[in-house]
């Protein structure tokens, strides 16, 4: 259970109950875990599933005693519940929900820095941690350097004095770039800090505590809650100081989910391991079958054999997720037409949910990259992004064809 290791209100009765079970036989597999850990039936009322706490505030016997709850922000026990599953599926005992992925993050590096401090960073992260990093952290005094983290010389190069963190994410967005967890672990001094962004993985092929990480953080937007209809994040560790530092954050910054949110993304959760095992089943039959069109001049995909990374992945991870990049010939627009027409792909960002969706990364979600960055990261007009989801692979793959198909001529434009 994470208990809030500052002292701050969690669970503590449903903690304690669901603990029960757990210290006498706990569950092993993660499918498992996913529908059960921190989720005992209610001990008043039997209910099966976690409630929604929808309360600001929890009414004590007198002062200072109540039943571990005693204000929403401080903590709340769809929150708790959430938490303890998550950071359970992580193989961690800590785990802090925020609003966002974006808010999650933020609770993955303030909670830890202070002016002077330096980061190193992936140099193709996410859009909005690129922003907060290179224009929010630096008023307070806190520098990040990007880096090819791939190249481990380079990384050990980016190492200060003041480093304090080093943040990872891997595979990378859109071109699917593996980032060795182990080895940038082993160049962690001590004081050090190794977060990952496990966000395109979700728990269920990548574990980075296990290779050896501090922090693992993701934006629960994305698969684990898989629906599209929440937005938040969550900090995991099963350091119990820095988890206390986290907790502090959370509840002193204030950028926590609501309980309705909390729920959903718990019911999200559930089917995790099922979920993934389709979007990775759909993505490797995508990506196979578009290595094979002429028209498609690069596939990005780790589980195809062809990925210069594809033994590290086998290795890394516990499978290759549902992510696929391509490019396609022909004229520069003709990524911006494909996307327009396919129907069972929504053009939108985002990715995880269990509906396809397409998008065009230089346009879209690197839309406010500069030019030369985009063009160096080889984020570049030809570029398409897939989120494959988990409707029947025929209709995937027709409404992919359809689309290429009908800009073919387009492609016939000699390069
Ligand atoms: C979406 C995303 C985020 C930000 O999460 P939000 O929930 O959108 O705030 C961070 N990292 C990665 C890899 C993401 O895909």
């Amino acid at each position: 259970m994470p208990t809030e290791p500052s002292g701050h209100s969690q669970s503590t009765s449903r903690a304690e109950s669901a603990g029960e079970s757990d210290v006498a036989r706990p569950f092993k597999g993660f499918a498992t875990r996913a529908i059960r850990k921190g989720q005992d039936p209610c001990r008043s009322t039997g209910s099966t599933i976690v409630p929604i706490y929808q309360t600001a505030t929890f009414t004590q016997e007198a002062v200072g005693v109540h039943k571990g709850f005693d204000y929403s922000r401080s903590g709340n026990p769809t929150r708790s519940a959430l938490e303890t599953a998550l950071a359970d599926l992580e193989g961690a005992r800590f785990g802090s929900a925020f609003g966002s992925g974006m808010a999650a993050v933020n609770g993955a590096t303030s909670s830890f820095l202070r002016a002077g401090d330096h980061i190193v960073a992936t140099r193709d992260i996410y859009g909005g941690t690129f922003r907060l990093f290179s224009d929010v952290l630096p008023r307070f005094g806190i520098e990040t350097t990007y880096v090819d983290m791939a190249d481990l010389a380079a990384t050990r190069a980016a190492i200060q004095p003041n480093t304090k963190l080093l943040w990872i994410e891997t595979p990378t967005n859109p071109l699917l770039t593996l980032i060795d967890i182990r080895a940038i672990c082993a160049l962690r001094r001590p004081g050090q800090i190794v977060v990952v962004d496990n966000t395109f993985c979700s728990p269920f092929f990548q574990r980075p505590l296990e290779l050896g990480a501090d922090v693992v953080m993701h934006s629960t937007t994305k698969y684990i809650n898989g629906h599209s209809d929440v937005v938040g994040g969550i900090v995991i560790t099963d350091n119990a100081d820095l988890a206390a530092q986290v907790a502090f954050h959370q509840n002193a910054v204030g950028a926590v989910p609501g309980p309705q949110d909390a729920f959903l993304t718990l019911r999200g959760a559930k089917t995790l391991a099922l979920r993934m095992r389709e979007h990775e089943r759909n993505a490797q039959a995508v990506a196979a079958w578009l290595a094979t069109r002429d028209d498609v001049s690069a596939v990005y995909y780790p589980g195809l054999p062809g990925h210069p990374q594809h033994e590290l992945a086998k290795r890394q991870m516990h499978g290759f997720g549902g992510v696929v990049s391509f490019r396609v010939r022909g004229e520069a627009t003709r990524a911006l037409e494909l996307a327009k027409l396919t129907r069972v792909f929504n053009l939108a960002t985002s990715l995880g949910g269990v509906e396809s969706l397409i998008c065009s990364p230089a346009t879209m979600t690197h839309g406010s990259v500069p030019l030369a960055k985009k063009a160096e990261l080889g984020i570049t007009p030809d570029l398409v992004r897939l989120s494959v989801g988990i409707e029947d692979i025929e209709d995937i793959i027709d409404d992919l064809e359809s689309a290429l198909d009908a800009t073919l001529e387009e492609a016939l434009v000699p390069a």
